[in-house]
């Protein structure tokens, strides 16, 4: 069945680039994201670099992420950055990333609770599931998923939901240059969104797209984007290779328009 889903592709530049390089990186490869059509283009640069980079995409097709917010809008917080800030700079948010829950300890809650904050101020977040090596071999999958996307969705409206990205990111795929299998990854994306039709309903569950993220690169993009419950990727290493990440981005436009 044709999907009516856009295709979402996200780069993740996680603690890489200064402002400098972040605005080189941008100007490298602005005109070819911005001539893409039928794909949306996210870039998820490091806090300090949204605001000379949100001048720089002004009204191109280019949408600008963070890669991470606190759940509160302002407080005793040191450090913290609140979607109150991030609201008239960015359109996405990235909560739970595998980093995020494995270095600085987010549980499902925090997780859930980030969500629900970025939704409330009018930010879309990208909702980042999936499990390690060792779940993955001791055949748990589908429980870890479970688990986390029950936490985040169980409270929330179909609405909401629609306004909402899920990235599916085997952490043993993430920056190891080993990614899952296309069908592996469509599997797994499949189980999250047959829950989501319990959690959400139907239609939301049909609507809401899903990525999957783990050493995504240009040549090995089509084998997931022609997946049919694949809708576009998380990308972090070649999201900081312009001609890489465009590559990926043109050929999300070109698997899905031919689907
Ligand atoms: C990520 O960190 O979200 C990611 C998918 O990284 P990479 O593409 O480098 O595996």
């Amino acid at each position: 069945m044709a999907t009516a889903r856009t295709p979402i592709v996200a780069g993740n530049w996680k603690m890489h680039t200064t402002v400098e390089s972040a605005i080189t990186l941008v100007e490298d490869m602005l005109d070819d994201l911005d001539a893409l059509e039928g794909v949306e283009v996210v870039l998820c640069p490091p806090f300090v670099s949204l605001h000379a980079l949100w001048e720089m995409v002004g009204d191109t097709a280019v949408a600008l992420g963070a890669q991470n917010t606190d759940w509160r809008d302002q407080g005793a917080y040191t450090g913290e950055i609140s979607p109150l800030m991030l609201a008239p700079l960015c359109r996405y948010v990235i909560v739970g990333h595998s980093e995020r829950r494995a270095y600085f300890g987010e549980t499902d809650e925090v997780v859930a609770r980030k969500a629900q904050a970025a939704l409330a101020h009018g930010l879309r977040p990208i909702i980042c599931v999936g499990e390690d090596l060792q779940q993955n071999e001791a055949g748990q999958t589908a429980a870890v998923l479970e688990r986390q996307i029950r936490a985040v969705f169980t409270d929330m409206t179909p609405d909401e939901a629609d306004n909402c990205v899920v990235a599916y990111e085997p952490i043993w795929a993430i920056g190891s240059g080993r990614p899952a299998h296309g069908a592996e990854a469509q599997q797994a994306i499949h189980d999250i969104r047959m829950l989501l039709r319990d959690l959400v309903g139907e239609k939301a569950a049909e609507a809401i797209r899903i990525q999957y993220g783990g050493s995504v690169t240009g040549a090995n993009a089509a084998e997931f984007f022609g997946q049919p419950d694949i809708d576009g990727a998380l990308v972090g290493g070649a999201s900081l290779r312009p001609a890489d990440f465009v590559r990926i981005c043109a050929v999300a436009q070109q698997v899905r328009c031919a689907v």
